[in-house]
């Protein structure tokens, strides 16, 4: 028997089979794939080439884990560039004038972004987004000036979810949840932290972090799944938060770490809610499961919230509004992402994060959504990122590297997601035909992207 070693040019110019065996080189592997493909109409990836993109955005040679400080306001970008994805990576990407027709192959899908922007989609590292049913009855309360923490006593807030959500089905709760990815993968979102705790029963957090389980599995999104189960102190332990602390960390814990249901775990460590001391026990006693803390903190006063993250290396600390100079302090080199909730501040109408002195102080800021039903019904990062500029006086740039790789880093998927990187996993945006990175924040009640393509995939598209 004959041996050749084929090349593509062999499998362009060859229609049928020979008896020889074949060492095939790796390119040519790919063209023979595609013969397959359409001979016997088995789906087989193609490579997408992304070409003459006004604006490719936030590309780095190598991985660095975030961006602080004064760098924020400087964005790597390249003009009329491409961008090649292989599979479900970033295989490459340059200007245009480098490439030059070299790529043009069959196999190869091309995108004409003449126009229009390339980035990596956002990375939304805080939010609820499993829940039963919305609380626009409490909007209204809210309205007429109630406090978040007098709806919380009334039995509203947190608790209201947590009656909702025991009476729905696991089914249910994942259908509804599944909608919701795929709405905010249109405003740009590849991956998303979701967060348990409106169970607040060990069988009711168990099953919110199953549904969450499922949505890792179903759908194209990168999802991490945060346990949280001292979210609020439910009525039954009202006056003996301590017992509910400890079934926190002697009967949910164990279970949850059993099941391996949770990548991180979550307190909301806050005046009215759990205290520096409640804290200590749980972030102590998950540490032991392996689980890292990303923690509620400071949101409602100077709870020590931040202070105690730090010490357990939290991946971050969310909310902040209520951030001094020791809370500065402590956040300083300490491998914790700062990270602002604006959705929040903006619903509940209240202070807002000093942003611009944690900027100052060398900080790294990162911009997430909160996204649940109470007090930020919306989880469009878009809007996110105009609340970033107009609230916190936040540039473009410093908001895009809030939104990407500062989020990426907060909810631990900085090495695979957050720019665009070669070897990166290929979740990425093209705007629609805009102006420039400013349109982004700009233009607030808008949708700009046109595209998200997810793991190398287009997932949806807007018109
Ligand atoms: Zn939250």
């Amino acid at each position: 028997m004959s041996k050749k070693i084929i090349t593509s040019r062999d499998i362009r110019k060859t229609a049928g089979y020979k008896p020889v065996i074949y060492i095939m080189r790796a390119d040519s592997i790919k063209l023979l794939l595609l013969f397959f493909e359409t001979r016997i109409g088995k789906p087989v990836m193609k490579d997408l080439l992304i070409k003459n993109i006004k604006k490719l955005i936030q590309i780095e040679d190598e991985n660095i884990p975030f961006v602080s400080g004064s760098d924020m306001a400087h964005l790597p970008c390249i003009e009329d560039a491409y961008l090649w994805i292989k599979e479900d990576k970033i295989y490459r990407f340059g200007t245009m004038a480098e490439i030059d027709g070299e790529i043009f192959t069959p196999g190869v899908e091309v995108i004409d972004a003449t126009g229009k922007l390339v980035m990596p989609a956002w990375c939304d590292s805080h939010t609820h987004l499993v829940y039963a049913k919305s609380r626009d009855v409490e909007y209204v309360d809210k309205i007429k000036g109630l406090s978040y923490e007098e709806i919380a006593k009334r039995g509203g807030g947190i608790l209201n979810s947590a009656k909702l959500i025991k009476k729905a089905s696991e089914e249910q709760l994942f259908e509804d949840a599944m909608a919701r990815l795929e709405e905010i993968a249109k405003w740009g979102t590849g991956a998303v932290e979701i967060k348990s705790g409106y169970g607040l029963t060990t069988a009711t957090e168990l099953k919110m972090l199953r549904v969450i389980k499922r949505l890792k599995k179903e759908s194209p999104l990168t999802i991490k799944s945060t346990f949280l189960g001292a979210h609020s102190i439910p009525l039954a332990y009202r006056g003996k938060q301590k017992k509910y602390v400890d079934l926190v960390v002697t009967e949910m814990l164990p279970a949850v770490a059993e099941e391996q249901l949770a990548d991180y775990v979550d307190v909301f460590c806050d005046v009215g809610f759990f205290t520096v001391d409640d804290t200590d026990r749980i972030l102590d006693a998950a540490a032991r499961y392996g689980l890292a803390p990303k923690i509620h903190a400071n949101e409602l006063d100077y709870s020590g919230g931040i202070q105690i993250g730090v010490k357990y290396k939290a991946l971050s600390v969310d909310h902040l509004e209520f951030t001094g100079d020791a809370e500065i302090k402590a956040l300083k080199d300490s491998g914790t992402m700062p990270t602002i909730l604006p959705g929040a501040a903006f619903f509940l109408n209240m202070a807002y994060a000093p942003a611009r002195k944690m900027m100052e102080a060398g900080l790294p800021v990162a911009l997430a959504s909160d996204f649940n039903p109470g007090s930020s019904p919306s989880g469009n990062m878009q809007l996110v990122m105009a609340m970033g500029s107009i609230l916190y006086r936040m540039l473009p740039e410093e908001v895009i590297h809030a939104v990407t790789k500062n989020t990426a880093y907060a909810m631990g998927v900085d090495k695979e997601l957050g720019s665009i990187c070669i070897g990166k996993k290929a979740n990425v945006l093209i705007t629609k035909e805009i102006p420039g990175i400013e349109y982004l924040p700009y233009a607030y009640g808008e949708n700009k992207i046109e595209t998200t393509i997810l793991n190398g995939k287009i997932v949806c598209q807007n018109k």
